[in-house]
């Protein structure tokens, strides 16, 4: 394959490498410009000691082999010569009086689980069960990768616009078992506001032997991209920051790099962060209302779920452990100005091959409060020490499950939403948020695919779509290169 148009893609995370494999697939002359000296942005890991500290995937749709979505992983190359580790075990919630509730992949088994807990709800426990089923079938992951598949969704339409205005803290709330009202909340990585409608989308994709872990964690699956990327002809130019996006009269004509190179090019395509990319490389002439709402309006939560990660290296066997592990605690702890009756754990054992033979590593996920955490890396004495002792904090209340894990921690390290930021350029570290008016009108197209009076550019990732996901920003790189390849009269290849 001859290089054709020349394109410049900004970002090395999942969009900008996917978009760089189907831009290469189609001809185009591609340069991917990554700041940092490896791909992956948020998906990815890094090594202490004897131990991988695994950032992102935890559950990769798509990953079955009869999933819908599996075309894309295949037309990506991401999971060749990977293996995919499919847990029975979603999540098991345990309190410490020594219940637990567990969402199996099954279907069957987690309502089994149900009935053991709270007999008397028989009638709304199969009412649940069915419904987990009909997503099953329906195979909600798979049906963006066709027309078809969006087809067959729509006699559904209902049902998931009334699913989604329901929390799973409200169905919660219909079990008798007061065990199981505190422990269903926690089921979809403890954001209990969540939709209800996600829960089911994800039961119905675990029970067909989809969302599975990628062995070797998530810097592997982007190494694989990059591998691919490159045997297609790419040209990848790490510590490449671009600081502009050039435009000449009213289209995109290339970048400006920190040191001041200009590279010119017929097509730009930025999968980097939103805010950064349409009010900095671009100085926020090119715009529209709901961008600037989006960008602006302060609708961000203050402690964001998941938005601190604890990671402990531990001398421990964690393989009778499940994979990820809700904690119910008696007495709330303080963390980070906030109060905590639960915590999220990710158990990895020396099958997900993050570690030695054993050896595990024990992954809090904690809410975050950006404010204060960018107040306190200010000054780096006061950050580390408070990252001591959050660290120290897990250790003691973990202790009671894990009994003699003071003494079994080889190492260990802690990320904050400041964290991600500095490392991807991500405005406040975590992802996409929007106000439920805009997010309705998000949903049907995206925030900034395309950018007003701009042309000759396009947008990619979680920040084009304001939404997160491995495979929202490898489908949003598709679906940019595609409308590229219609502007250029080019029959796309996937
Ligand atoms: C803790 C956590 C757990 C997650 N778990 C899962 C999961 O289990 N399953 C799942 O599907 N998803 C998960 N996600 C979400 C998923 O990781 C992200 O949505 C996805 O990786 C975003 O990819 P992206 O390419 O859109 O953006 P990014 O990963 O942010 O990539 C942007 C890239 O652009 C680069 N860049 C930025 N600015 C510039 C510039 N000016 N010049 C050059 N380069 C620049 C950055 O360095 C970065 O490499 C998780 C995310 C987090 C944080």
């Amino acid at each position: 394959m001859s290089g054709g148009r020349a394109v410049l893609i900004i970002g090395a995370g999942i969009a900008g490498l996917s978009a760089g494999i189907y831009a290469r697939k189609n001809g185009y002359d591609v340069t991917v410009l990554e700041m940092h000296d490896k791909p992956g942005g948020m998906c990815t890991s890094w090594r202490r000691e004897d131990f991988t500290f695994d950032y992102s995937i935890h559950n990769l749709a798509g990953s079955g082999r009869g999933s819908g979505l599996r075309k894309l992983w295949e037309e990506l190359g991401a999971l060749d010569g990977l293996e995919i580790i499919d847990y029975q075990e979603f999540v098991r919630i345990e309190d410490q009086e020594g219940r637990s509730f567990t969402m199996y992949s099954d279907i069957g088994r987690t309502a089994a689980e149900m009935r053991r807990l709270s007999p008397g709800d028989e009638a709304m426990i199969r009412k649940h069960e069915r419904m987990a089923r009909r997503f099953a079938g329906l195979d909600l992951f798979g049906s963006a990768m066709s027309r078809t598949g969006m087809l067959r969704l729509l006699p559904h339409l209902r049902t998931v616009m009334r699913l989604g205005k329901v929390t799973l803290e409200d169905k919660a709330a219909e079990f008798t078992d007061p065990f199981l009202r505190r422990a269903f909340p926690a089921v979809q990585y403890g954001f209990s506001n969540m939709p209800l409608i996600v829960h089911y989308i994800f039961q119905g994709g675990l029970d067909r032997g989809d969302l599975g872990f990628v062995k070797g964690g998530s810097l592997v699956f982007s190494r694989n991209l990059e591998a691919r990327f490159l045997a297609l002809g790419g040209k990848m130019r790490y510590r490449s920051r671009v600081t502009k996006v050039l435009v000449e009269g009213s289209r995109a004509a290339g970048v400006r790099l920190e040191d001041g190179t200009e590279l010119r090019a017929d097509t730009v395509i930025s999968a980097a962060d939103g805010r950064s990319t349409i009010f900095g490389l671009l100085g926020g002439k090119n715009k529209d209302q709901l961008i600037e709402d989006y960008y602006h309006s302060g609708w961000w939560p203050k402690d964001q779920e998941m938005g601190s990660s604890v990671f402990l290296g531990v001398r421990r066997d964690l393989s009778d452990e499940p994979h990820a592990l809700s904690l119910l605690l008696r007495e709330p702890i303080s963390v980070d100005g906030g109060k905590l009756d639960r915590l999220d754990l990710e158990l990895f054992d020396a099958r997900t091959g993050l570690v030695p033979e054993g050896k595990g590593v024990i992954k809090v996920n904690l809410p975050c409060d950006y404010d204060r955490w960018k107040e306190l890396s200010r000054d780096r004495k006061m950050k580390l020490q408070a990252k001591k002792d959050i660290i120290e904090l897990m250790i003691s209340t973990l202790e009671r499950r894990f009994p003699g894990l003071a003494g079994q921690v080889e190492v260990s390290d802690m990320t904050t939403l400041v964290t991600c930021e500095r490392y991807t350029g991500c405005f406040r570290g975590l992802q996409p948020w929007g106000s439920k008016r805009d997010q309705s009108r998000i949903s049907r197209k995206g925030l900034s695919r395309t950018l007003p009076g701009l042309d000759d550019f396009y947008m990619a990732g979680q920040w084009a779509e304001a939404g997160v996901g491995i495979p929202t920003a490898a489908l949003s790189a598709r679906r940019a290169v595609k409308a590229m390849c219609k502007r250029d009269g080019i029959r796309f290849k996937g």
